[in-house]
């Protein structure tokens, strides 16, 4: 199976505006999550919003069955947030930490996960240690087996980094995870709705990802997958009346299920478009999202190659639709101002959101261009000639 670019292209109504090669900052939706979206605001003002709730309570739900099916889970593990970085927080915040406790992360985790590494272990004594890389660039394997003892209490790691085309190994570091019985926290932000992703197959225990990204939904959404025997040991850092039940004067029982890391009020219009995404990436199907995301970005990183000037800063074995360069003497917030007013859609990874990784790599910024299915060749090739231009001048 291969993917209908001309449909694809024909129902993302954005790709009549521009070239938009920020799919990793926020995608363009296509047009049934945008109606569904849009018509369900509507709905709101014409009937009321608990009354569009409840009338449409079927496609409220769906958001939970279609993230089961994306993801391989049962829909008892997911939770409905607002942001993918919430997601990460409600669960990591719940871990407990002891001083001397180790707290191993990727060298290219993204600052939000780090903040809150480096503000757990300044509350509870534990400690944040980098997971060294190999020469591909991805997490170190055999390094991470070497680092396990009993003092490591989690496994924080990025699956696809925000700076870059690498996917790093996930499921052979769930194996580590698993064998010695770490809790194993997996940021899938950049990776869910570009490759195909089970959390059984990669033994992650918690997994967290965006709406507006790769899976091309409403943005101030998100969801996190929680596996359910983990779930029930924990107890969320913040509690309402959705995420418990006030059962006597002065007693709570919380849910179940993975809904005790929500908020009683969301964002139900997102809720819905989101649900609508995750059915319209699956009907794609992820595996052929994959083989066109990865064939597209193979064939940008060949032609910028080409370019006098730019040099190509992806590391690997596997590489994703996230292409980064750098341009000799042109700093990249202006190959980004000059790529806009041609409208086409870049942006610009700096220092501050992966520091351990650009920092090792003595980088200051990147201009990030992140592709999409929808996005195509004659793109691609009008892109690389506008680069071209920018970096001769
Ligand atoms: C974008 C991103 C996030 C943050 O997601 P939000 O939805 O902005 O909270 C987290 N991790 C990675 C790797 C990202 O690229």
């Amino acid at each position: 199976m291969t993917i209908d670019v001309a449909r694809a292209r024909r129902e993302t109504p954005g790709c009549g505006h521009v070239l938009h090669f920020n799919n990793a900052g926020a995608a363009l939706m296509p047009q049934p999550v945008l109606d569904a979206t849009v018509d369900y605001l509507k709905l709101e003002a014409e009937i009321g919003g608990y009354e569009a709730a409840a009338r449409e309570a079927a496609a409220v739900e769906r958001v939970y069955g279609a993230a089961a099916e994306l993801l391989g889970c049962a829909p008892d593990e997911i939770a409905f947030v607002e942001t993918a970085t919430r997601a990460w927080d409600m669960a990591f915040y719940a871990l407990p930490f002891a001083p001397g406790d180790r707290m191993l992360t990727a060298r290219a985790e993204y600052a939000s996960n780090v903040v809150a590494l480096l503000q757990a272990a300044r509350r509870t004594g534990a400690v944040v240690e980098v997971i060294p890389s190999d020469e591909t660039g991805q997490v170190s394997v055999s390094s991470l087996a070497e680092m396990i003892d009993e003092r490591v209490k989690l496994i924080a790691i990025t699956h696809v980094p925000t700076n870059g085309g690498l996917v790093n190994p996930a499921a052979e570091i769930g194996a580590i995870a698993r064998a010695a019985g770490i809790t194993y926290l997996l940021d899938a932000c950049q990776s869910a709705g570009q490759m195909p992703i089970d959390v059984g197959a990669i033994g992650c225990d918690i997994l967290s990802t965006a709406s507006r990204k790769y899976l091309r939904g409403p943005r101030g959404a998100g969801m996190l997958y929680i596996r359910r025997e983990l779930c029930q040991r924990l107890e969320p850092p913040f509690l309402d009346n959705h995420a418990a039940t006030w059962v006597s004067p002065d007693r709570y029982e919380i849910r179940d299920d993975a809904r005790r890391f929500e908020n009683w009020e969301t964002n139900f219009a997102g809720k819905v478009g989101l649900g609508v995404a995750l059915d319209y990436a699956l009907g794609w199907g992820l595996g052929p999202i994959w083989e066109r995301v990865q064939g597209l970005a193979g064939l940008l990183r060949e032609e910028l190659t080409k370019i006098p000037g730019i040099t190509v800063r992806d590391l690997g074995a596997e590489k994703c639709g996230i292409v980064t360069f750098t341009v000799n003497g042109v700093a990249a917030g202006n190959m980004q101002r000059r790529l806009a007013a041609q409208a086409m859609n870049v942006t610009v990874s700096s220092v501050a959101s992966t520091r351990f990784d650009m920092e090792a790599r003595e980088l200051a910024e990147l201009v990030r261009a992140s592709l999409h299915y929808y996005n195509d060749e004659a793109e691609i090739a009008r892109f690389c000639a506008a680069v071209r231009a920018v970096a001769a001048s």
